[in-house]
């Protein structure tokens, strides 16, 4: 699974980040960022990242699998 997040769409309300800070973390600018070593999701993750992507309100992340 790739994950990928649309700083565009992104409103910053930390529950991706709540739902899995190993994957997703507020950058030193103040976004919200995929980390770089965890743009290829691993295994054990692939559900909190799915949940998070579900969760998003701005769907502004995406999976692919
Ligand atoms: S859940 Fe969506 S809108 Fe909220 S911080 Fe994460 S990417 Fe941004």
């Amino acid at each position: 699974m790739k994950v990928s997040l649309d700083k565009s769409k992104c409103m910053v309300c930390g529950s991706c980040v709540g739902l899995c800070p190993a994957v997703f973390e507020m950058a030193g600018d103040g976004t919200i960022d995929v980390k770089k070593e965890m743009k290829d999701v691993p295994s054990k993750l692939e559900g909190d990242v799915q949940s998070a992507a579900d969760a998003c309100p701005a769907t502004a992340i995406t999976v692919e699998k």
